[in-house]
């Protein structure tokens, strides 16, 4: 028996995959788009659809934070906002210290809720206290978790991707039905011994598992692989008393080190990617990795500006991330797009504004292995939608698509999710 068929009718449809749709509508049935294309045409073509007219809006496909941590949601304004990189851990791991294991729930619950408002679909979320997986598996958004290892001991490379192993195991007997993929996420290169790497490389190439690795992120982490030497060596290492052995410093770029130990070979989804050079961006394209851009924790950590236009002319693949709210404003991932913009455009590399709405869907999408699903308005796809309100516009612009993307762009207009009324 035939469900009925939902007609989403609003002032634009932006499919991404398509030109912009004015007096617009996409029609849904079980949960995916059957159809997408005027008003007029599809209440003709489905004259019996129960129509949600969303009025002075924009449809949008649903967004995605491809880089997320939502058991640090309650971290805001536990962390100041004015230290570097490696200064900036101290007291995130002395906040998270405090915290219990149903703390970190609680916060992942609140972030799940924050990205939803914020008319996200999909997530790349880094697990590190096995605490956001409950909430995002009943949130019913789509996304990859990536389970954390860290340690930078090469005796325990074995025991530690055994321990990744067993939890990928464990999730996917209890969450079998879920929307969710379940991955592994070596901390850093600096964080993460070699074998280790190498081994979980190996492991998820071979079995098809999804990896994200933080890379390529802060200064200090480059002079590190360079000589071992740095805020790295000075406070991290000598503080969590951990041995400076020689192998640490391959006197090599990040990019180059991942590429070298096969991760890169596993086209892993690579957090941050900022402090990179043509080499390093011509790797990654030739791993067809992609890149999880997050801008505004980029900046607030000071960690520098990704080289967008020698990414973009390299064709790797990119996405956005917002990163935790320990180092990020919030979980808005448009937030990220309209900040990429203003960054971007100071050196020149302003990315225009069908290119931001493409990153934050499409790209983000296609980074977590998901662009036959989500990522744009297309029929097969799932009905997964953001919408914007056009009220802060005027009537002109209201009519017109470029001033509507434009408005994106500068940050005036933001994605949500449906309203209520229309699920
Ligand atoms: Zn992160």
């Amino acid at each position: 028996m035939r469900t009925q068929v939902t007609l989403y009718t609003a002032r634009y449809v932006f499919p991404v995959s398509a030109a912009p749709i004015a007096n617009g509508a996409v029609a849904a049935e079980d949960g995916r788009i059957v159809a997408v294309g005027t008003a007029a045409d599809l209440r003709e073509r489905f004259p019996g659809g129960h129509v949600v007219d969303l009025g002075a809006r924009a449809l949008l496909p649903g967004l995605v934070n491809a880089h997320t941590h939502l058991e640090l949601t309650h971290h805001a304004g536990h962390v100041p906002e004015d230290l570097p990189f490696v200064e900036w851990t101290y007291p995130l791991v002395r906040y998270s210290r405090t915290r219990s294991p149903e703390d970190f729930e609680r916060a992942a619950y609140a972030g799940v809720e924050l990205l939803r408002a914020s008319g996200t679909v999909a997530v790349g979320e880094i697990c590190t206290f096995g605490r956001s997986v409950r909430p995002l598996v009943a949130s019913g958004l789509y996304g990859t978790i990536y389970y954390e290892l860290l340690s930078p001991d090469p005796a325990r490379a074995a025991e530690l991707l055994r321990e990744g192993q067993q939890q990928i195991e464990r999730w996917r007997s209890e969450y079998p039905q879920s929307r969710i993929r379940f991955g592994l996420s070596p901390h850093t290169p600096f964080t993460v011994s070699a074998e280790l790497l190498r081994a979980v490389a190996e492991w998820c190439s071979a079995e098809d598992v999804p990896l994200t690795i933080h890379a390529a992120e802060s200064p200090a982490e480059s002079q590190f692989l360079r000589d071992a030497t740095g805020p790295i060596a000075d406070l991290m290492y000598a503080g969590a008393g951990w041995p400076l052995h020689p192998e640490r410093a391959p006197g090599i770029s990040p990019m180059a080190y991942l590429d070298e130990l096969g991760v890169l070979a596993s086209r892993p989804l690579l957090a941050h990617g900022i402090q990179v050079d043509a080499d390093d961006v011509a790797r990654i394209a030739r791993a067809d990795a992609a890149v999880a851009h997050c801008p505004r924790s980029n900046t607030r950590l000071r960690c520098g500006r990704m080289p967008y236009a020698l990414y973009r002319a390299a064709g790797v693949r990119l996405a956005l991330g917002s990163d935790s709210l320990a180092s990020s404003p919030s979980l808005a991932v448009w937030d990220d797009a309209v900040d990429a913009h203003a960054l971007h455009a100071q050196v020149g590399e302003t990315p225009t504004s069908t290119d931001l709405l493409r990153l934050a869907t499409l790209g983000g999408a296609d980074a977590l292995g998901l662009s036959d699903q989500l990522g744009t308005l297309e029929p097969g796809k799932r009905a997964a939608l953001a919408c914007v309100s056009l009220a802060a516009l005027s009537a002109a612009e209201q009519n017109d698509a470029e001033s509507v993307l434009a408005a994106l762009a500068d940050g005036r207009l933001a994605p949500e999710a449906l309203p209520a009324t229309s699920s």
